[in-house]
């Protein structure tokens, strides 16, 4: 039946590394692979209790059909924190509750992208992304990734080269994979060369609150003057991912399309979902909340950092990220991590992580690799970083 799929499911062959996933989960397995939260750390009874109020409150109607754009008092409530923690004034008219912050990368890719249509892509980049692109055909252009975010510079060639351009993709907070932070200075002359070029950019923000060091930097969006930048984030990693509940913060004319895309697949979010999460911001202090889950993630970051620096081969080199949920990790030229995975870490240390080639919408670089550490203990993460340090220790040693 495969030869009736339309041509854009077929177009990134993922059996690979759905196999690599499948293997990771076998709990003899330490899985540096996902990208989970700790689930300890999710608030089961104030959400609990903000479902029972939520529902109480608004009686029937909450089950009843609502707006596309989701819940106005939570989208104010999103809107006045966009002022407060990135630096971006947005009215709740801007804002639009998604399922996810993978729907609203979905109806971006789906407003903007023609088949063929140009787009820009850090290298590596969140690979649910590029699963999300791959099915409006892009070309991709990749732009590499440093310790100071996207590599400006070679945007500035790139769009040069290419002035067909119109979409740039970024995740400027604690990057998915590398775990960097864009500059401030990066962030302005990204805005700048938006407005020369004619281009818009996707700026995805689900890590953004959890810092462990350092002062925060203004959201891209804070530097924008033309409305081209469009902001997302997610209550995934704050809150709970299985709330499915994310936010698009868009210029007027960019809202009202999107909106009618969500319509037009879903309806709308979850209406009763939208209603306890507005319930458990208008009772608890989510900042609160928020820095506890920092200080846990924190202790873990540290945990895996220095296990990396006393197992770890010194030919290996690796990032040292201020927050978010990953830890990248460069090999010497010429390894591919992904058959390593396959032939020897897995079957022999039993370790997971993710390989570089399915995080670059090239698949051409194959020697880094991604660690998570917030959705294990750190007795995990040390064992599981000295198996895996063991291995590379032999591996780079023939
Ligand atoms: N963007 C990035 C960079 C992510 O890492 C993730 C989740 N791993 C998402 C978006 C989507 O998350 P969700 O749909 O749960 O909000």
């Amino acid at each position: 039946m495969k030869n009736l799929f339309a041509e854009r499911v077929l177009r990134n062959d993922t059996s690979d590394l759905n196999e690599i996933f499948k293997n990771s989960r076998n709990p003899e397995n330490i899985s540096f692979a996902g990208g989970f939260p700790d689930k300890q750390l999710f608030p089961t009874q104030a959400l609990k209790a903000a479902y029972a109020r939520a529902i109480d409150q608004a009686g029937p109607a909450i089950f009843q059909y609502a707006s596309t754009q989701g819940l106005l008092s939570l989208r104010q409530k999103i809107a006045d924190r966009m002022a407060t923690h990135a630096g971006v004034q947005a009215t709740a008219a801007n804002v639009m509750l998604t399922q996810g912050g993978q729907q609203a990368i979905d109806l971006v890719a789906k407003l903007f992208l023609n088949r063929s249509d140009a787009m820009v892509v850090e290298g590596p980049t969140y690979m649910g992304a590029l699963a999300a692109f791959d099915t409006y055909e892009p070309t991709y252009y990749e732009v590499p990734v440093d310790k100071h975010g996207m590599d400006t510079d070679r945007l500035r060639t790139t769009l040069a080269a290419h002035p067909e351009i119109k979409l740039i993709y970024t995740v400027p907070d604690f990057h998915n994979p590398t775990g960097t932070t864009m500059s401030a200075k990066r962030r302005q002359t990204l805005v700048a060369l938006a407005n020369q070029y004619n281009v818009m950019i996707l700026e995805d923000s689900p890590y953004r609150d959890l810092r462990y060091s350092g002062k925060a930097v203004p959201a891209i969006k804070h530097y924008d003057t033309e409305g081209r930048v469009i902001f997302i984030s997610s209550f995934s990693k704050i809150l709970s991912p299985a709330l499915r509940t994310g936010w698009i913060v868009a210029a007027t004319p960019v809202m009202d399309a999107l909106v009618g895309l969500k319509s037009a697949i879903d309806v709308q979010s979850p209406n009763v979902t939208l209603a306890a999460i507005d319930q458990y911001l208008a009772t608890n202090d989510i900042d609160a909340h928020i820095a506890t889950i920092n200080q846990q993630y924190r202790v873990k970051r540290d945990a895996m950092l220095r296990a990396l620096d006393r197992y770890f081969p010194s030919t290996v080199n690796y990032t040292r990220p201020a927050g978010g949920f990953f830890i990248w990790v460069t090999l010497p030229a010429g390894i591919d991590a992904q058959a390593l995975l396959r032939d020897v870490v897995l079957p022999q240390a039993h370790v997971a992580y993710v390989p570089a080639s399915c995080q670059f919408a090239s698949r051409q670089v194959k020697n880094g690799f991604r660690l998570n550490y917030t959705s294990l203990s750190t007795a995990d993460i040390t064992s599981g970083v000295q198996r895996l340090g063991r291995i590379l220790q032999t591996q780079l040693a023939v």
